[in-house]
């Protein structure tokens, strides 16, 4: 295994269809399908978005151990099974992780080469509107990931890259560079001439580059969370 990239986002960012959509354009790379204890939604799969389990089965894979993390998020249990990272070891393959902020700290201590990348929304209300409009879920659920994106958000600034999910076709292009800007990199070779505008894309979702830019979104969350707003 060469890499490990850690994706977090606030639900309803685009952080699933981002992954979806890079993984069809970046080669030898590997998801780590999680396991989780909640519903499937949409058009959801088991063992292609997640494994779906029971209660019972989660609670016994966490005595096995067989989690090299977990976390309770909205009331279910999503945790990343160890086995993933044996198989990416052992095909030489850079491993994808999309994991929240708590899962994201725990393999960042257990691993600290691992590259993490948080995809913020432009603003609140288009992360509103994007959950509402993926009407998969209840409004109490939406309200409840709302307010919980806020905490989320605040966590940035632990995070190697930001990506703010505007254009959904630039956002790809952006995480492409960025993956592919790593292995460039870790390579440790001279960079080509071809690899400067990728190189170039990725350092500018920097979190030191980009601070700037996400200061008004950061403020959008709390400008809501304030009485009356
Ligand atoms: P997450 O995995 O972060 O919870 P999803 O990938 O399910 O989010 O995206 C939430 C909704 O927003 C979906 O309906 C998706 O099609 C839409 N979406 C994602 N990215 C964009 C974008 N850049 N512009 C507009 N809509 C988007
Ligand atoms: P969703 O239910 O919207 O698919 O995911 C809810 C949250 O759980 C997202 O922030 C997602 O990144 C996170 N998540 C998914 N799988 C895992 C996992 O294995 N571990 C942790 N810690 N979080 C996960």
């Amino acid at each position: 295994m060469s890499s490990v990239f850690i994706i977090s986002a606030p639900s309803g960012s685009g952080k699933s269809t981002l992954v979806e959509k890079v993984r069809k354009v970046v080669p030898g790379l590997e998801f780590s399908v999680s396991y989780t204890t909640r519903q499937p939604r949409g058009r959801e799969q088991n063992g292609r978005e997640y494994f779906f389990v029971s209660r019972e089965t989660f609670e016994q894979m966490k005595q096995n151990d067989e989690f090299l993390e977990y976390a309770e998020v909205f009331g279910n249990g999503y945790g990343t099974a160890k086995r993933f990272f044996e198989q990416a070891k052992q095909s030489g393959h850079d491993l994808l992780l999309d994991i929240d902020v708590q899962g994201a700290a725990q393999i960042k201590r257990k691993l600290p080469d691992a590259v993490t990348i948080f995809v913020l929304p432009p603003d609140r209300k288009t992360l509103e509107l994007r959950l509402r409009n993926r009407s998969l879920d209840k409004e109490e659920v939406i309200q409840r990931r709302l307010v919980t994106a806020h905490r989320e958000i605040e966590k940035y600034r632990e995070y190697d890259y930001i990506l703010i999910n505007d254009r959904l076709e630039e956002s790809i292009a952006a995480l492409k560079a960025i993956l592919l800007a790593e292995r460039i990199k870790r390579a440790g070779t001279e960079p080509v001439a071809a690899d400067n505008e990728t190189l170039a894309k990725a350092e500018s979702c920097r979190l030191r580059n980009i601070a700037a830019r996400v200061q008004p979104i950061v403020a959008s969350f709390a400008v809501a969370a304030a009485p009356g707003g």
